[in-house]
């Protein structure tokens, strides 16, 4: 996830639920209504499934492109573009073709 932020210049931010998994410091940035509101040109929402505390801090991005194993995610709803695959197989194929 980092390689392919520092790639497109961007930055890695995550869902609360993400952060209480205890797998990134909890000093990291946090999207939603506890956390921060962004407004990117891009967004990827990688393994993100759309609860209304994360969507509402993500409403002001300009493209959306959500990747989720599950179809009826609610994060496809607030996004232009979805793939329904593992982000472990799409995040490495998208890296690996830039
Ligand atoms: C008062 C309050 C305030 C809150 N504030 C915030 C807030 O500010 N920000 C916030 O984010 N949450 C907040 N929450 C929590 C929020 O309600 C959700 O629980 C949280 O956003 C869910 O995070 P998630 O989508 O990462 O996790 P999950 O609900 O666990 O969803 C994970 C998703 O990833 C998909 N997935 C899993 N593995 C893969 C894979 N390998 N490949 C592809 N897809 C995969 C699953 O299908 C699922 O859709 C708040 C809750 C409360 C009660």
């Amino acid at each position: 996830m980092q390689a392919l932020a520092d790639k497109l210049g961007g930055a890695v931010a995550y869902t609360r639920s993400f952060i209480d998994t205890g797998h990134v410091a909890s000093e990291t940035a946090m999207i939603g209504t506890s956390g921060k509101s962004m407004q990117p040109q891009l967004l990827i929402n990688a393994g993100v499934s759309g609860a209304t505390q994360y969507v509402c801090g993500i409403n002001k991005s300009k493209t959306v492109i959500s990747i989720n194993k599950d179809p009826q995610a609610a994060i496809f709803g607030f996004s232009d573009y979805g793939v329904v695959s593992d982000v472990d197989k799409v995040l490495p194929a998208v890296l690996a073709q830039l």
